[in-house]
C-alpha cells in the first residue's frame, strides 16, 4: 500500500466521519466480522428514496472503521438506486483493486491494496454488506 493511501486510511480511522448514532433512524443494521473482531452498526435515515443521513458506531480495526467512515461520506444524500450502484462498484473494486471505468472513488481509492490482502477483504466489505442488508430491508 502506498504511503498516501495509508495516510488517508489512518485519517479516517483516527477522525471517523459520521460516527455515532442517529436519534431517529429509519432502520439500523449490524455487521460482525468474527475473523477480526469487527462489530459495527449502521443507522440510516431515509427521506423517500434518498438517504438523508447515515452514521456508524461500534468498534473494529483501522480498515473496517476507515471503510465505514468513507462509506458514510460517499453515500450520504444519495438515492437508493445510486447506493445500489455504489455497492456493486465497491465489490468490484475491492475484488480487482481497480476502479471501474469512469467512476470517481475519492477517498475509497485508499482501499485499493486490500484486494491483495484476502484476510482484510472482510474488514473492508463489512460496512458495505451491512449497507446492502439495510437497502434490501428498506426496499422490502
Ligand atoms: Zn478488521
Amino acid at each position: 500500500m502506498s504511503d498516501i493511501y495509508g495516510e488517508i486510511l489512518l485519517d479516517h480511522y483516527r477522525l471517523p466521519r459520521n460516527k455515532g448514532r442517529l436519534e431517529h433512524p429509519t432502520l439500523s443494521v449490524e455487521g460482525v466480522n468474527p475473523l477480526c473482531g469487527d462489530e459495527l452498526t449502521l443507522d440510516l435515515e431515509f427521506d423517500g428514496q434518498r438517504l438523508k443521513d447515515i452514521r456508524f458506531s461500534g468498534k473494529g480495526c483501522a480498515i473496517s472503521v476507515a471503510s465505514a467512515s468513507m462509506l458514510t461520506e460517499a453515500l450520504k444524500g444519495k438515492t437508493v438506486e445510486e447506493i445500489e450502484r455504489w455497492i456493486g462498484v465497491f465489490r468490484e473494486f475491492i475484488r480487482t483493486g481497480r476502479a471501474p471505468d469512469g467512476v470517481e472513488l475519492g477517498d475509497l481509492l485508499a482501499l485499493e491494496g486490500i484486494s491483495k490482502l484476502p484476510v482484510r477483504v472482510k474488514c473492508a466489505t463489512l460496512p458495505w454488506s451491512a449497507l446492502e442488508e439495510a437497502i434490501s430491508r428498506y426496499r422490502g
